[in-house]
């Protein structure tokens, strides 16, 4: 496999650490739906995890749910996110976390993502981060403020390279006389402290008085307890180079001296209609909106698998259209090798894996697909690789279908032609269609 590492800006070789492959997801804030921008995200990295496995690799991957300490602003300021969540909906915080949480696995379900291996809840490892932050401040890279504690960013010379960032340029453009006594514009908290008679109900006491973790931190921490650095790949949004990966870099070098992976993959954002997907534009699509448009979450898999993690997509509804109508053509494909037709294989499926092993790179392996010839036993490889359903939501038709059919081919062969269109529409009210061909009738699914 080849990958685009953002950590060297290279296209490079895979080559694993050890016997497993530790892959480290950064995952949902869970105070909110998710929208199908989020979704897409981990449909690429499920279809890393997939590929991986095809290859033969053993692979184990923690996924994080952020249930504290994520601000609303990427700084140290502002609302914690579930509380904010908590107070829109006058629920507890840990409901708040319960619901989307289990919303968000839902629709990960839906889509048919392989459950990773482990789902890390922020809230379990907030000893961890403590023993984090003891570590750090041992070593050095911690001051503490009215506000909390604060990795001191200009201890770690490496601070900017992963970012490529312009840290003079950021201290220049931030603004004077920060409240909370920052000494580096890039510095970041690890630990929040709960000022007197402010509303924070998840706190944890932690030198000698109540706080809670910083947003960054659980990443490291998570991965230090249930991978142990370094790993091999870290995947997340590209918004997240700047400021959260590159702070959870600084972080576990801080604590244990160690590089945090040796891959990191980005994904970059969709767009709706050409506009960033936000609330004052009315499109924060969920899927449960594409449903109620007739859409199901295989159509969107199939819309998301057809364009590259890294490039820019654009949804529309007439192009999510095709990508169902392309599903539905592959699906029919599968229709005629159950009916012995076209059943045979040209090695398509070993040119599709080549395609996604070069840097998952699912267009031209669906390319691949439409200009091959598959037998059934490569398309259920396929969805092995891509999990579209395709096979499953394809099946053979029940005896009373072939009856009708059988009576439709009798009434065609009598020259009933009012009979055999009333078949055809009989079927058609079930979803099946039919078309004859010199072979005879060859049925398929209209939807
Ligand atoms: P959140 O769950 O709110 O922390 O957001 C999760 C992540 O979703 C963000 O950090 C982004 O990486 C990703 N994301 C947000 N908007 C989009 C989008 N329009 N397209 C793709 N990914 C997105
Ligand atoms: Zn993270």
């Amino acid at each position: 496999m080849k990958l685009n590492n953002t950590l060297t800006r290279k296209y490079e070789e895979f080559k694993p650490l050890g016997d497993v492959v530790k892959i480290y997801t950064c995952g949902p804030t869970v105070y909110n739906f998710q929208h199908i921008g989020n979704y897409a995200a981990y449909v690429y990295w499920d279809l890393l995890v997939r590929t991986l496995r095809a290859d033969g690799y053993k692979v184990k991957r923690v996924l994080n749910f952020t249930d504290v300490g994520h601000l609303v602003s990427d700084g140290d300021e502002g609302e914690d996110k579930l509380e904010k969540g908590a107070a829109r909906e006058g629920r507890s915080v840990w409901e708040i976390a319960k619901f989307y949480g289990d919303d968000f696995l839902r629709n990960y379900d839906a889509l048919e993502l392989l459950r990773p291996d482990v789902i890390a809840h922020a809230t379990d490892y907030v000893e961890a981060d403590m023993r984090a932050v003891d570590e750090m401040t041992k070593n050095g890279f911690t001051y503490e403020t009215e506000d909390g504690v604060y990795f001191d960013t200009a201890k770690f010379d490496k601070y900017a390279e992963f970012g490529r960032l312009d840290l003079s340029g950021l201290q220049a453009g931030a603004r004077v006389g920060f409240s909370n006594e920052k000494r580096n514009a890039s510095d970041f908290a690890v630990w929040k402290f709960i000022k007197p008679g402010e509303k924070h109900a998840m706190r944890w006491d932690y030198l000698g008085r109540p706080g809670y973790p910083g947003w960054h931190l659980e990443c490291s921490t998570i991965i230090h307890e249930e991978l142990g650095e370094p790993i091999d790949i870290h995947t997340g949004g590209i918004d997240h180079i700047p400021v959260h990966h590159t702070n959870e870099i600084a972080q576990t070098f801080a604590m244990s001296g160690r590089a945090l992976a040796k891959y990191w993959l980005h994904c970059n954002f969709i767009t709706i209609d050409g506009e960033k997907i936000s609330k004052s534009l009315g499109n924060v699509y969920t899927l449960d909106d594409l449903a109620e448009r007739g859409f199901s979450p295989m159509d969107y898999k199939m819309w998301v698998l057809q364009g590259h993690y890294s490039g820019t997509r654009n949804f529309t509804f007439e192009s999510l259209d095709a990508a169902r109508a392309r599903r539905l053509a592959w699906r029919n494909r599968i229709a005629m090798c159950r009916q012995g037709i076209d059943d045979t294989s040209d090695g398509a499926y070993e040119r599709t894996l080549a395609a996604v092993n070069d840097d998952l790179n699912s267009a031209e392996a669906f390319a691949v697909i439409d200009n091959s010839r598959l037998s059934l036993s490569d398309w259920k490889k396929i969805d092995e690789l891509f999990g579209l359903r395709l096979v499953a939501d394809t099946p053979d038709i029940a005896e009373e279908y072939y009856a009708l059919l059988k009576e439709r081919a009798e009434a065609r062969a009598k020259k009933d032609f009012t009979k055999s269109d009333e078949i055809r529409d009989k079927l058609a009210l079930a979803g099946i269609s039919v078309k004859d061909t010199a072979d005879g009738q060859v049925w398929g699914y209209l939807r």
